[in-house]
């Protein structure tokens, strides 16, 4: 089933710009942090009058973090539900914006709804984990639109914890979520490495790092340790750390590298940005 304005087909980059124009359009810049509730039943009641979303609320969601569920026999319309166990602002609205990603990526195929489950979004290489994928790429492209964005951080600057908190600030969005949406388009040869008691729990890449051949592999490997000689390894758990050092080669990378690292204020993760120059 398609509808008239032709916008069924639109992936998921694609919608999060349309979005962005009909919001420039109507609100501006001073519009951030996006009103996700609002700005998902407002939308839908002009583009798709017969089948918007009419809810947005916090639920009690046993192993859940959010749902996009049709609504009862004889009502029109969707609902979109988050965990209301999560307390990060931050992880509540891109919830939203992820479930709204759905509906607009994914309603006409599973019409009974989905729900998602944080086990389910790493989980990449099933259905679920494509769908899950393209849910993340659009609330991602939706809350943090890149005009916007290198506004703050430019493509060629070296980003750090008060600038990446600067944006976070701005999107209302989780320092991780900020931080992968600057590191898709940075020209930066930049590594995320998140770690925990002193072993890596995951990473990922700039294009131009990966590129390079600049990347850390942790998929269905056994957790690796911290370089002795990294400042993640080193740094005191429950500290706010923050500091920049010059690697020489072969602590990261065979080549020198600068990292920058500090304590994330949830789930004692050891957050490091490694630039190879
Ligand atoms: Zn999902």
């Amino acid at each position: 089933m398609t509808n008239s304005r032709g916008c069924e087909e639109l992936g998921p980059k694609k919608w999060a710009y349309k979005l962005t124009h009909i919001l420039d359009a109507t609100l501006g810049s001073a519009r951030f942090p996006i009103d996700v509730p609002l700005v998902a039943k407002e939308i839908t009641k002009t583009l798709f009058p017969d089948d918007p979303i009419t809810l947005v609320k916090g639920a009690e969601l046993e192993d859940f973090e959010g749902a996009l569920f049709k609504a009862p026999e004889r009502k029109k319309g969707w609902g979109i539900i988050y965990n209301s166990a999560l307390t990060s602002e931050g992880r509540i609205n891109f919830t939203l914006a992820h479930e709204f990603g759905h509906y607009l990526l994914h309603r006409k195929k599973y019409p009974e709804g989905i729900q998602c489950s944080e086990r389910e979004l790493l989980d990449w290489k099933s259905e679920i984990g494509r769908i899950e994928g393209e849910a993340n790429e659009f609330a991602s492209n939706f809350l943090m639109p890149l005009n916007d964005f290198k506004e703050i951080i430019s493509p060629t600057e070296e980003a750090c914890r008060l600038l990446l908190g600067e944006a976070a600030d701005r999107y209302n969005t989780s320092f991780t979520a900020t931080t992968l949406r600057w590191l898709a388009y940075t020209e930066k040869k930049a590594v995320l490495v998140v770690s925990r008691d002193g072993f890596i729990l995951w990473a990922w890449s700039s294009k131009s790092a990966y590129k390079a051949g600049y990347y850390i592999k942790t998929n269905g490997l056994a957790p690796k340790s911290l370089p002795k000689e990294s400042l993640a390894a080193q740094i005191q758990p429950n500290l706010t750390v923050n500091d920049r050092v010059l690697h020489k080669s072969n602590v990261w990378f065979d080549n020198s590298s600068i990292e920058h690292c500090f304590n994330s204020e949830q789930y004692d993760l050891v957050i490091s940005i490694i630039y190879i120059p």
